[in-house]
C-alpha cells in the first residue's frame, strides 16, 4: 500500500514506532495534492510551507513526546480558524480575513502531533449542499468530476476521497459532513450537540452546528473524535462529560443491541440505488445480531421546513457582524456608514447567503415571530419527543444519509428548495442534537458511492461507532477508492 492510501489509524501507528517521518509523510500528501487537486479544487489554500516546517520539528522531537496522532497530516475547513492562515468561509466577505488564533480543535489537534495541510473548500457560510456556493470554485466529486461532492463541507469530503488527507475536518449544521461523506463514499462524523468545542469556528446556526471528522474508516473517526471531544471552558455550550476511549471500544459484543428502521427512510423520491444499499445495510446488521425494528418518527416530516426556518433566524444575527467595520472587505469606505455598511454587505454576500438573511430576518420579525420561528420552535421539541420515544425501544436508528447519490453539477442551483431537500435525512439530528455517523455502504448502477447513517442517543457516540465499526469490518466500500489516473 502506498503512503497516501493508508488510513489515520495505521499511519499513526507507523509514525509513532519511527517507521516513517512527519516529514516524508506530509511530503506524500502535499505532492498529491500539487498534482491531482488543480483537477478537483478541494483546497482553497494549501499551506505546504507551513505543514512541511510543522512536520520537520515533529521530526525532531523526543520519542517519548509523540503524541496519539504525531505526524498525521489533517485538511481543515475553511470556516475553522487557523492562526495565520485565511479563513474565507467561502465568502468575499472574508476573503483576506486572517485569524490571530487557532480554534480549540486546531489546538487539540497540534497537541496530539497532526499537521494542518490546508483549508478545503466550501459552500459559504456553509450554506448548501454541493460547494456550488462557494465564491472561489466548485469542487469536482472525485469520483466523477462532473457531479458534486456535496456540501457544505464538499471540499474535505473530496480530499479524503480522492486521498489527498487521510483525514479532514468538516461542520455539520443540517447534514454537511454526513452529506458530502455520503455523495464521497467516506465516513463523515456529526458528534452530540455540545461534545466538540466551536471556539475559532465561524458561527452560521449556533444551536445547531457541530465540528465533527471526516475520514476513510470508522475506526480512523474514533480515534479522531477523542482528540477532538471535551470540555472548553471557552466554549460555553460545551458539555463537561469525560470523553470516553471509543477507540478501546469499538469491538464491543452488538448482538444484543436493537436498531430503529424509520418508516420513512425508504418512503417516495428516495433513489433506487439508495434503496436497495440501506435494504442490504439492514441486512447487513441483522447478520452480526443486531435486532432491527420498524419504528415512526411521525413529525419529522416537518423537519425540512422547520430547519429552514431555525437556521436561517439563527445566521440572519449571526451575519450581522460582517458589516465592513469589524471584519474583512470593507465597499463605498467614503460614504455614509449606513451606505458603507449596505455596499459590503450587497458586494461581498453570494446570492444564497443573501437568502437566507432575508428570510431569517423576516421570521424574526414583528409579527411573524409567532407565526414562524415560535411554530418552528415548537416541530423542533415533538420531532425531539420522537426520537426520545424511539430511544425507549432501541438503540440507534438506520436512516439513508441522502435521497440519491451525487447529483450532476449546475443541476439544482436555479432550484434552492431541491437542494434543501437533499438534506431530508440528515437535518433530524442537527435538531435534536444527537450523534450521527454516516459510511459507505454501497454504489448506484453508474458508480458513485451510496452512503447510511446511524443517529445514536445523546452523547453514545461510543455504540453507533461500535456498530460503524463493525459493519466495516464485513463489508468493503470504504476501501475502494475513486480511479484518478484518468
Ligand atoms: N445543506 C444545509 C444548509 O444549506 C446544511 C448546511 C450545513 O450543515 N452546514 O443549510
Amino acid at each position: 500500500m502506498t503512503l497516501w492510501q493508508e488510513t489515520v489509524t495505521s499511519l499513526s501507528q507507523k509514525l509513532r514506532a519511527g517507521e516513517l517521518s512527519a516529514a516524508e509523510t506530509t511530503r506524500a500528501f502535499t505532492e498529491r495534492i500539487e498534482s491531482i487537486d488543480p483537477s478537483l479544487g478541494a483546497f482553497l489554500e494549501p499551506m505546504t510551507a507551513v505543514a512541511t516546517e510543522r512536520a520537520q520539528a515533529l521530526d525532531a522531537l523526543d520519542e517519548t513526546k509523540r503524541g496519539p496522532l504525531h505526524g498525521v497530516p489533517i485538511a481543515v475547513k475553511d470556516i475553522i480558524s487557523v492562526a495565520g492562515s485565511r479563513c474565507t468561509c467561502g465568502s468575499r466577505i472574508l476573503e483576506h480575513y486572517v485569524p490571530v488564533y487557532d480554534a480549540t480543535v486546531i489546538e487539540r489537534l497540534h497537541a496530539a502531533g497532526a499537521v494542518v495541510l490546508g483549508k478545503t473548500n466550501m459552500d459559504e457560510f456553509a450554506m448548501g449542499s454541493s460547494t456550488e456556493n462557494s465564491a472561489f470554485q466548485t469542487t469536482k466529486n472525485p469520483w466523477n468530476i462532473d457531479r458534486v461532492p456535496g456540501g457544505s463541507s464538499g471540499g474535505s469530503a473530496a480530499a479524503v476521497a480522492a486521498r489527498l488527507a487521510p483525514a479532514a475536518l468538516g461542520t455539520d449544521t443540517g447534514g454537511s459532513i454526513r452529506q458530502p461523506a455520503a455523495l464521497c463514499g467516506v465516513v463523515g462524523l456529526k458528534p452530540t450537540y455540545g461534545r466538540v468545542s466551536r471556539y475559532g469556528l465561524v458561527a452560521f446556526a449556533s444551536s445547531l452546528d457541530q465540528i465533527g471528522p471526516m475520514c476513510q474508516t470508522v475506526e480512523d473517526a474514533a480515534l479522531l473524535l477523542e482528540t477532538l471531544a471535551g470540555d472548553d471552558p471557552k466554549d460555553a455550550t460545551c458539555a463537561t462529560r469525560p470523553v470516553p476511549s471509543y477507540s478501546r471500544e469499538l469491538d464491543a459484543d452488538v448482538a444484543k443491541l436493537r436498531l430503529g428502521i424509520p418508516k420513512s427512510a425508504t418512503g417516495e423520491g428516495i433513489d433506487d440505488s439508495v434503496r436497495a444499499s440501506f435494504d442490504d445495510a439492514v441486512r447487513l446488521f441483522e447478520s452480526l445480531g443486531v435486532e432491527t425494528e420498524a419504528i415512526e418518527l411521525p413529525s419529522t416530516e416537518h423537519a425540512v421546513a422547520c430547519y429552514y426556518l431555525l437556521a436561517t433566524a439563527e445566521a440572519s444575527s449571526n451575519l450581522a457582524r460582517y458589516e465592513g467595520v469589524r471584519y474583512g472587505l470593507r465597499n463605498g469606505a467614503t460614504k455614509a456608514l449606513r451606505e458603507m455598511m449596505a455596499e459590503t454587505r450587497a458586494e461581498g454576500f453570494g446570492p444564497e447567503v443573501k437568502r437566507r438573511i432575508l428570510l431569517g430576518t423576516f421570521v424574526l420579525s414583528a409579527g411573524y415571530y409567532d407565526a414562524y420561528y415560535q411554530k418552528a420552535q415548537r416541530v423542533r421539541s415533538l420531532i425531539a419527543k420522537d426520537f426520545e420515544n424511539a430511544f425507549e425501544r432501541v438503540d440507534a436508528v438506520l436512516m439513508p444519509t441522502t435521497p440519491t447519490p451525487a447529483f450532476p453539477i449546475g443541476d439544482k442551483v436555479d432550484d434552492p428548495l431541491s437542494m434543501y431537500l437533499m438534506d431530508i435525512f440528515t437535518i433530524t439530528a442537527n435538531l435534536i442534537g444527537a450523534p450521527a455517523l454516516s459510511f459507505p455502504a454501497g454504489f448506484s448502477e453508474n458508480g458513485l458511492p451510496v452512503g447510511v447513517q446511524l443517529v445514536g442517543r445523546h452523547f453514545d457516540e461510543a455504540t453507533i461507532l461500535q456498530l460503524g465499526h463493525q459493519f466495516q469490518q464485513s463489508s468493503d466500500f470504504h476501501c475502494k477508492a475513486p480511479d484518478l489516473s484518468r
